[in-house]
């Protein structure tokens, strides 16, 4: 043999090996071994991922499935494993365990395996999760998508505590009642509480999370008016940036629980929940444990309200008396009756001069 025949038939063996072992590699990585599929294999065969005939099938040992759910490998754990040994995930000693991959560990924080795409998943692949060539993903089985219910709804799950672009949901989040589905865009919801006006409610408006709450005894003795000095509001996503806004204000910068305000009314014509019937709000200093509150959002000392807005608050009152929440015999005030402040600004103050019950009673 010449030395140039022998250089030829090197580079020729070389090349066979490299090719075979390189397509034999997706089996390899299965923790499995390839073989002509007329021979028994303990477990189960796989397509695709032998080199040679169709007949050339990868075979897995029944009692490694668990570790290859995993996306992991089987193999005697005195050898390196660049990410992770799991015990109890493969058949064999004790010391055969299952080797994940350090770079799969973005898919198993997931909640999902990773395994070539070409095989079936119960709920979706994720890509970027997972080590190897490009498709080899994270399968994400559909059972533990419980959060599918907020992703569904273009929202995501977190802590209501934090703010929110748009709405909350309650029961589309897995974890504590705490977390919640926040939907990027709000969505209109009434409370439900008076049939013949409309009182968003805190979710529809993203609230978040009070940091205590404590309840009010009622049906309430007093009812005061106040404005909020601050921006109007003529829509609801108006109306709601406005909410969010004041909230953040109250709980971020005055460091109270919630947002002040018992309710709050837009130039929409709607009222907007704030801390509702039941609690003790902070609005009117003295009086907060004996009176609930609304507030017209914007400056009302040189114009009143609009008549939507008016109407509303007094269809509000009328509602609370109708659900035991304020007195019969209430009487009612604004602000600036029972402080030095000028609150709810002096063309509002004309108006309810005029309504029902005002200061039926001292304060
Ligand atoms: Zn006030």
């Amino acid at each position: 043999m010449t030395s140039m025949r022998k250089m030829l038939c090197l580079i020729l063996l070389l090349t066979i090996t490299g090719c075979c072992l390189a397509s034999d590699q997706p089996c390899i990585d299965l923790g499995g071994q390839c073989q002509d599929d007329s021979n028994p294999c303990s477990g189960s065969y796989h397509s695709g991922k032998c080199s040679g005939s169709a007949s050339r099938r990868c075979c897995t040992q029944a009692s490694d499935q668990p570790c290859i759910d995993l996306g992991g490998q089987c193999q005697d754990d005195s050898n390196p494993c660049s990410g992770s040994y799991h015990s109890g995930k493969c058949s064999g000693s004790a010391s055969r365990r299952c080797c994940t991959q350090a770079g799969d560990q973005p898919c198993i924080d997931f909640g999902g395996n990773c395994q070539y795409d070409s095989n079936p998943c119960s709920g979706s692949y994720y890509s970027g999760k997972c080590s190897g060539s490009a498709n080899r993903r994270c399968c994400k089985p559909a059972a533990v998508d419980v959060d599918q219910p907020c992703i569904d709804l273009e929202g995501r799950c977190q802590d209501d505590s934090n703010k929110c672009s748009g709405s909350y949901y309650s029961g589309k989040c897995t974890g504590s009642a705490n977390r919640r589905c926040c939907k990027k865009t709000a969505v209109e919801h009434d409370t439900g509480d008076c049939s013949d006006v409309k009182i968003i409610s805190r979710d529809s408006w993203g609230a978040r999370r009070p940091g205590s709450t404590s309840t009010i005894h009622t049906p309430v003795p007093d009812f005061f008016i106040h404005h909020t000095d601050g921006g109007y509001c003529t829509s609801f996503s108006a109306c709601i940036s406005q909410m969010k806004g004041i909230q953040n204000y109250h709980m971020d910068s005055r460091k109270w629980a919630d947002i002040g305000y018992s309710f709050l009314v837009g130039e929409d014509g709607k009222i907007y929940e704030g801390r509702g019937w039941d609690k003790v709000g902070a609005h009117t200093s003295g009086y907060n444990s004996r009176g609930l509150a609304a507030s017209f959002m914007g400056n009302f000392a040189t114009r009143a309200p609009n008549s939507a807005a008016l109407n509303a608050v007094k269809k509000l009152i009328q509602c609370g008396i109708s659900k035991g929440k304020v007195s019969q015999s209430y009487a009612l005030f604004g602000h600036r009756d029972v402080s030095t402040s000028t609150c709810p600004g002096t063309a509002l103050y004309n108006v309810i001069k005029t309504w029902a019950r005002f200061k039926a009673h001292s304060p």
